[in-house]
């Protein structure tokens, strides 16, 4: 199990650093996307969930539908979040790097000065939490660390955005790492897989749903009277049932109106549940930096390092 978690935090953390490179002006989101879910796959992984690429204030949950036109402009705030998983054990891990080329262009010093400092928050953010990790602590003195390294830099976390606990097949497994002091007494326990990722905004600190929808998780069989709809919901039965998947890779294999519509209408029945991208409130800038560890008597080991 440890082993399946290091491999596999390993080749994402591999893939992670080299995709972060093509993170410049005009490359296509679609286009960095399908280099990571491509790149998981060819080392013999399964993807844990589709690949985020979020701008500036999405915070998260995007990921490129199908013909995505979306372009990377110099100096724009990307969070990349991907994740491979080894026999179910997953690597879950995030990076935000202020896109390369004539910066200037499009933002004004300050403005620039500002990016810098968001990026460097949560990731100063990430550090702190990571410190404190060991068995027997609070989850709510992870989230007070975060919001503290966070606060230094005179900027808010995302309140209502956390990490999570990990288990096998199971991205999400129930437990969530706050990112401030929420009075969660929940105390980590030797062994256990966890996701610590803190972002930070000058805004308030609230993420909403914006509109769009292009990540999707199995829920429940239902029955459909549209022939397609019920093979869509198969396909997903069987390929998707644990980990969440991509709006993009149900219309390659069905079409983009068939799959459209079949998405529509499994969300609709709850078949599916469908993430909205998360926006920031205020339309601030968001960075965030995750990382995958495993917790040990006094420390943790981070697996995505
Ligand atoms: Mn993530
Ligand atoms: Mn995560």
């Amino acid at each position: 199990m440890i082993e399946s978690y290091i491999k596999s935090g390993k080749l994402a953390s591999k893939i992670r650093d080299e995709a972060s490179k093509m993170i410049k002006e005009g490359t296509l989101v679609i286009d960095l996307v399908e280099y990571v879910e491509s790149e998981i796959l060819k080392t013999g992984a399964q993807i844990a969930f589709p690949c985020n690429v979020s701008l500036n204030e999405v915070a998260a949950h995007y990921t490129s539908p199908a013909n995505d036109q979306t372009v990377i402009h110099a100096g724009d705030m990307v969070k990349l979040d991907l994740g491979a998983m080894i026999d179910g054990y997953i690597a879950d891990t995030a990076v935000t790097v202020i896109a390369e080329g004539n910066v200037s262009e499009n933002y004004t010093q300050d403005e620039i000065n500002l990016h810098e400092e968001i990026v460097e928050a949560s990731a100063a953010g990430l550090e702190a939490a990571i410190a404190t990790v060991r068995a027997g602590i609070e989850v709510s003195k992870i989230g007070a660390a975060v919001h503290e390294a966070i606060s230094e830099y005179h900027l808010n976390p995302i309140f209502n955005l956390a990490g999570h606990s990990l288990e096998q097949n199971n991205l999400h497994a129930g437990i969530s790492i706050p990112n401030y002091d929420n009075h969660d007494n929940y105390v980590l326990d030797e062994g256990q897989a966890i996701a610590i990722e803190p972002f930070a905004t000058n805004g308030e600190g609230i993420v909403n749903d914006a509109p769009g929808q292009y990540i999707f998780s199995y829920m429940a069989n239902k029955p459909f009277r549209m022939k397609t709809t019920q093979k869509v919901l198969k396909y997903i039965q069987h390929n998707h049932a644990y980990v969440p998947f991509s709006g993009r890779w149900i219309t390659s294999e069905f079409g983009e109106r068939k799959g459209n519509i079949a998405l529509k209408q499994l969300s609709e029945a709850m078949a599916i549940y469908p993430y909205a991208p998360l926006r920031e409130k205020q339309d601030c800038f968001v960075s965030q930096k995750e990382h995958t560890v495993i917790v040990e008597k006094e420390g943790c080991t981070v697996t995505t390092i």
